[in-house]
């Protein structure tokens, strides 16, 4: 492929250009280095006509499975089209090695917006890709929003660690809880909590909605802040038909602004980065440094020490 067709095809719609590219550097293939060049940005540069800023809102979702995510993100995706801007959504199924297909992006939900050149969907599995999730859906994230996505929203199907993962990627992280489902003291136990920018109540429709509010507000007020911190809103929604999705359209407009301050954004996506490059240097270390079963034989009957082991396999001289 010629890269900068490929690039141009996609910047002017063509979904199937999207998915060549993504599927590139999904695969860190020989054209990968080129294609990051490719739609890269200065970040003096203006922002191309039409677009609010130079880089996409990057927006996480989590949440347990069942409480509305792809419900909320259909209805997000209509309310930026409204706004007139291009929305990317990155399923991530941390236990399926299979990618680029339409998984989740084929679920009833989401094809609503099938038929609109100004949402892009994709599934990306991370299962034995190097370096997990980090590593692979960064360089997604990176091409999508130079692409020009305006707002590239990452769904994950998983609970707990990919979770953690995720607002990693995210700029900005939405927690979706449900009334009655224990939710608020799940996220609690898996550090969830702590990683979200917006918490959102979705299902505010049932009973309980109030008192998993209540719930989150006892929680944060056990929480220090600086001053100047972020102070996490809490949305109430019903996805199912758009309820309270403006208001919270509007919260991760404002926290995104937060972020925009004091070179916030630039701060996190450099930590970001740096968490891609360290966990791509330790898979391909783990690829370079295999264990030797006998090695491990050896410790585990206490003959050898775990460091001194360990120098072993990195081939330095032993003690
Ligand atoms: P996910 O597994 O987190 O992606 O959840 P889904 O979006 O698949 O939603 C799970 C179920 O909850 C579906 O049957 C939805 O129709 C329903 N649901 C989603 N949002 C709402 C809501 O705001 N109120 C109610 N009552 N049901 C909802």
């Amino acid at each position: 492929m010629r890269v900068s067709d490929t690039v141009a095809a996609a910047r002017a719609g063509d979904r199937r250009a999207v998915a060549r590219l993504l599927t590139a550097v999904e695969n860190r293939t020989a054209d990968a280095p080129a294609i990051a060049a490719a739609v890269a940005r200065g970040a003096d540069e203006a922002p191309p006509a039409g677009r609010p800023s130079v880089s996409a809102t990057v927006v996480g979702v989590t949440g347990s499975p069942g409480v509305g995510k792809s419900t909320l993100v259909s209805a997000l995706i209509g309310a930026w089209r409204e706004a007139g801007l291009r929305v990317a959504v990155l399923a991530v199924d941390p236990s399926s090695p299979f990618s680029g297909g339409a998984i989740l992006g084929d679920r009833v939900r989401m094809a609503d917006h099938a038929l609109d050149e100004g949402v892009y969907i994709r599934s990306v599995a991370t299962r034995g890709h190097l370096g997990g999730l980090t590593a692979t859906a960064g360089g997604a994230v990176r091409l999508l929003e130079g692409l020009g996505f305006d707002v590239v929203l990452v769904e994950t199907v998983g609970v707990g660690q990919a979770e953690v993962e995720i607002a990693g990627l995210a700029d900005t992280t939405l927690l979706l809880i449900a009334p009655g489902m224990g939710d608020a003291i799940q996220a609690v136990k898996a550090g969830v909590v702590e990683i979200a920018d917006v918490y959102v109540v979705n299902k505010a429709d049932r009973p309980g909605a109030d008192s998993a509010v209540r719930d989150l507000r006892a929680m944060m007020s056990l929480v220090k802040r600086e001053p100047g911190e972020w102070r996490q809103p809490i949305c109430k929604t019903v996805a199912q038909d758009g309820g309270g999705v403006d208001e919270l359209v509007d919260a991760i407009a404002k926290h995104r602004d937060w972020l925009s301050d004091a070179d916030r954004l630039a701060a996190k996506r450099r930590d970001r980065a740096a968490a891609e490059i360290r966990a791509t240097v330790d898979a391909e270390l783990r690829r370079r440094y295999a264990v030797p079963a006998a090695l491990a034989a050896e410790v585990a009957e206490g003959r050898t020490d775990v460091a001194a082991a360990a120098r072993r396999v990195l081939g330095d001289a032993p003690d």
